[in-house]
């Protein structure tokens, strides 16, 4: 698995840098991903406080 992910947001990335928390750490020590396509209607998504459409790491370490 070559994706990271960002420390702050979950955010599964294809860089080192998250481009929405700049300032986060980013880790390839991560598990499980959620497809998020519609924040408003997902618990996990609010329960996570997801806000954008995306793909998400469930653990990320
Ligand atoms: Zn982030």
């Amino acid at each position: 698995m070559s994706d990271f992910a960002c420390k702050e947001c979950h955010l599964i990335l294809d860089e080192k840098s998250c481009p929405r928390c700049p300032d986060s750490e980013v880790s390839r020590e991560w598990q499980g991903f959620v497809e998020v396509l519609d924040p408003e209607k997902s618990d996990l998504a609010k329960e996570m406080g997801i806000r954008t459409p995306g793909r998400y790491a469930l653990r990320v370490r």
